[in-house]
């Protein structure tokens, strides 16, 4: 113990000196450090700890206009634990002003009272707001009188501080997952739109088949749906019943909602009914799934099928929207297995993006680290192929039956076949004029696409 105590004096003592160094250029210094009783002061979860909250006084120091000399800054771990020093330009500001701005920080940080923004001015002077801060375990007496006194429980003080260190690590997590997973989301439905030439599908330059909906009606869609990818997923990540269909309710609710702004931003075109079905399970899922470990595709597809059990028996076999029939429902009477759509493909788990898009997707982004539009373009028409190839699109097959549909699945195997070679132009046009010819959009596939592209980049970032 006392060889422990001689380190952190001597760590101490080394850091004055840095100090000392800094004052006799004339300059300011700041000083970060956690307050950790007792030894060691560091530990791993502590050092991300201080990491994050560093970050934090960086950006705070730089929104108050603090400009710090970044090119001699300092940042050790030793025995005293870890600190960061910096010089501060002395005849930009005063000691006094950065201290009250960095006692703002301190006060405003949800964990500031654990730590310790000292500041020295250009005499190498401490200075001090003549302010006490309050104990961190007690919050009733100055800190430095219950350390004196020892007032608290050493093994205590050091479990309260390891929890809500735990708890602010892992909220900051929450925070940069579920930003993440929304963004992925919304790169997904712009990618996918913004791909061209597509079959029948609207792109950049054409409208495909349709009438009704051009390329900014989808931006403008996405860009609606956009603000609810993070609610979506910070419900996932939070989300933890005893059974996961108890979330159903809620995310229908987010849906319907997303539903409704997007066809009042499109005046009652639909854009992203499917995406948002897709995306939806997709985002609650992979959120809840990174929560507790890393990404993986198997547990992904168990949860989903976990989530959408009996779907298709319990939505399409029994009318759920009163007489009229929905264009689902009509289709699974139909052509029964065939036409189960997008509720048949996400209650067995998305067999056609694990088997068929992701492959694909892997094969051209696997190695890739920063990918160009030409990189993405090439990647996504073939993925969207082979989904076109093997996916029974109910839309085509409620609005064409079911000849249309299986021709366009041979000639997208087709132009799927020879991908890369220099025939590839000749038969993707044929796949093209096809869809024109016969007024088709593959609508169905597009939506797996984006979703796929989705989970391919949370598994990238996050297996
Ligand atoms: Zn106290």
């Amino acid at each position: 113990m006392e060889n422990v105590i001689k380190e952190i004096l001597e760590a101490k003592e080394m850091r004055s000196k840095e100090r000392l160094k800094i004052s006799e250029g004339g300059d300011i210094s700041i000083s970060l450090s956690i307050n950790i009783p007792g030894a060691p002061k560091s530990d791993n979860q502590i050092k991300l700890f201080f990491a994050e909250c560093l970050s934090d006084l960086k950006r705070f120091l730089l929104s108050h206009r603090i400009v710090i000399d970044v090119k001699r800054e300092v940042v050790q771990s030793d025995a005293a634990g870890d600190f960061y020093l910096v010089p501060v330009h002395s005849e930009d500001i005063f000691a006094e002003e950065i201290k009250e701005i960095t006692e703002l920080f301190e006060m405003e940080h949800s964990l500031g009272r654990l730590l310790d923004v000292d500041i020295t001015d250009g005499n190498g002077n401490p200075v001090s707001s003549g302010k006490a801060k309050n104990c961190y375990f007690c919050e009733q007496h100055p800190a430095v009188y219950c350390m004196r006194k020892q007032t608290h429980d050493y093994s205590e003080m050091r479990s309260i501080i390891e929890k809500d260190v735990i708890n602010f690590l892992s909220e900051r997590r929450k925070n940069r997952v579920c930003k993440d997973l929304s963004v992925f989301a919304l790169k997904a439905l712009l990618h996918e739109v913004s791909l061209s030439p597509k079959p029948g599908l609207v792109d950049r330059f054409s409208n495909g088949s349709h009438s009704d909906m051009d390329y900014s009606t989808f931006l403008n869609s996405s860009a609606v749906l956009s603000v609810y990818f993070r609610e979506i997923a910070d419900f996932g990540f939070s989300f933890s019943f005893a059974h996961i269909k108890d979330a159903l309710p809620k995310l229908r609710q987010i849906g319907l909602q997303m539903e409704e702004d997007m066809f009042s931003e499109t005046r009652g075109v639909n854009t992203h009914k499917g995406a948002i079905f897709l995306l939806g399970f997709s985002l609650f899922v992979s959120a809840n799934q990174i929560k507790n470990h890393n990404f993986s595709y198997l547990s992904f597809v168990n949860q989903i099928k976990e989530l959408n059990g009996s779907l298709v028996e319990n939505e399409l076999g029994k009318k759920l929207y009163g007489s009229k029939k929905t264009h689902g429902e009509e289709c699974f009477e139909k052509f029964g297995a065939k036409g189960k759509g997008i509720r048949g493909e996400i209650q067995s788990g998305l067999p056609c993006v694990f088997n068929y898009a992701i492959p694909v997707l892997s094969s051209h982004f696997d190695l890739m680290e920063t990918e160009t539009d030409a990189a993405i373009q090439e990647g996504l028409t073939q993925t969207l192929l082979i989904l076109i190839a093997y996916n029974n699109d109910s839309n085509i097959l409620y609005r064409k039956g079911e000849k249309v549909l299986d021709e366009l699945m041979v000639v997208s195997q087709q132009a799927f076949n020879v991908f890369g070679t220099n025939t590839f132009d000749a038969k993707y046009k044929q796949l093209i004029e096809y869809c024109s010819e016969n007024q088709i959009s593959p609508g169905g596939s597009a939506d797996l696409l984006a979703v796929a592209y989705f989970i391919y980049m949370v598994n990238k970032k996050y297996n």
